[in-house]
């Protein structure tokens, strides 16, 4: 949000560029309002964010010297209201945001593959690579050597384009915690603790300092949150490699006293059940998971071969198809969906639910039957249950999300990221 708009005298100005925080404070509302608007005059950027016309034009001498950003091709004014009266009939200068310098690097580790994405400031894609590393159950150390494999591989991409990582996260399906962070548990790869970040830097001490270790549902749910407009209360529940989700409040993601809200795989609900991964009993996962219901549908031989993408790609398209023992085993995981997703929406009252992951497919099925569950009307007044949608981001929504929240944290000071 920009500060009030004031009078554009010598005082004013003076102290935006004194104060360092409130200067940080206006170059990232203007980096934003670039970001958001791909290009603007200086008067347009005033406008737009509040700030007088003399912060204005500090402030981006500041960001040009700095190479965040650059003026871009001038535009004739068809289109384009010229406002400085002093200009008119000139073409208008454009300012954009450039950063041609930096880049967002972010490794992402599923049940079955590294995937690396290296992208600009702005979040447009320079490299995507993957590379499947065949889920070597309790073995760290071989997916480590690709994670690190991917990550020079994008390290020295950055440096052939002459950019240098503002950011670098590394996402894993599982909880994290501690300090520093690590994975606590991957029921995925039958890991326990494991120190991703220790364990790439021995491999490649480029690793920078500031790399981040995060969990996937937390940034998925933010990623989907973004394309959902009046959206601020959401539950987000998907299943690729396991179940995960989080819980969005006010327009704010619960993480909890330990960071590990969200983990919705872990609701433990059948009494007396399997012994699940986390050592509780009757865990979501363990009868709505994806092993559990790849079994159940007759498709381990599939998971086994080709590895769980392609096993869930084709148990989706048996459910679709009607095959009866798909169809039966994702009954019967509906039904536990199901029973989560009345549970959380008693306990937050969301206005959405999405569904991601292969569930994203399904969200259909699973929309159907919970609604039937929904209470009756009491009292003469229906209660209005949250709306059920598949995620619009599938596989990519946690990728997604990671460069979005790179980028709002590099704009977060914007001069840090300075040639
Ligand atoms: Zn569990």
């Amino acid at each position: 949000m920009a500060f009030p708009r004031g009078s554009e005298n010598e005082a004013e100005q003076s102290s935006t560029l004194v104060s360092g925080d409130v200067r940080r404070h206006n170059l990232s509302v203007v980096a934003r309002f670039l970001l958001e608007n791909q290009a603007a005059s200086r008067s347009q950027i005033a406008k737009g964010t509040g700030l007088t016309r003399g912060s204005v034009t500090a402030l981006t001498a500041l960001m040009l010297e700095s190479g965040l950003i650059s003026e871009a091709e001038p535009k004739t004014p068809s289109g384009v209201v010229q406002e400085n009266a002093k200009g008119k009939g000139r073409p208008l200068t454009l300012l954009a945001l450039a950063a041609d310098h930096v880049a967002i690097l972010v490794l992402q580790l599923d049940a079955d593959k590294v995937t690396g994405l290296l992208t600009t400031l702005a979040g447009e894609p320079l490299l995507r690579m993957a590379q499947s590393h065949g889920r070597p159950m309790g073995q760290p150390e071989p997916i480590l050597d690709q994670l690190a494999a991917v990550f020079g591989q994008l390290v020295d991409a950055a440096r052939a384009l002459g950019r240098s990582l503002v950011d670098v996260t590394v996402v894993v399906f599982a909880p994290v915690g501690g300090e520093p962070a690590v994975v606590l548990a991957d029921t995925d790869l039958g890991w326990w603790s494991v120190d991703v970040l220790a364990g790439l830097r021995r491999r490649d001490p480029r690793l920078p300092d500031f790399a981040r270790l995060v969990p996937d549902s937390i940034l998925a749910a933010q990623a989907e949150l973004d394309l959902l407009p009046d959206v601020q209360d959401l539950i987000y529940m998907k299943s690729n490699s396991g179940i995960g989700g989080a819980i969005i409040s006010g327009g704010i993601a619960i993480e909890g006293a330990h960071k590990l809200a969200g983990a919705l795989g872990h609701l433990p609900l059948v009494p007396g059940g399997e012994l699940c991964g986390c050592g509780q009993h009757g865990c979501l996962v363990t009868v709505a998971g994806p092993d559990a219901i790849l079994a159940a549908a007759g498709l381990t031989d599939i998971l086994i071969r080709d590895g769980l993408t392609a096993a869930l790609s084709e148990l989706t398209t048996r459910i679709l198809a009607g095959e009866p023992r798909a169809t039966a085993a994702w009954d019967t995981a509906v039904e536990w969906i199901c029973r989560a997703l009345q549970i959380l929406a008693m306990s937050f009252d969301p206005q959405i639910i999405v569904l991601g992951g292969y569930w994203a497919h399904l969200a259909h099925t699973v929309k159907e039957r919970l609604e039937q569950g929904w209470p009756q009307p009491m009292s003469g007044q229906l209660w209005v249950g949250p709306t059920v949608v598949a995620g619009q981001l599938a596989d990519d929504a946690a990728l997604f999300g990671a460069v979005r929240d790179a980028r709002d944290r590099a704009l977060m000071d914007p001069l840090k990221i300075s040639i």
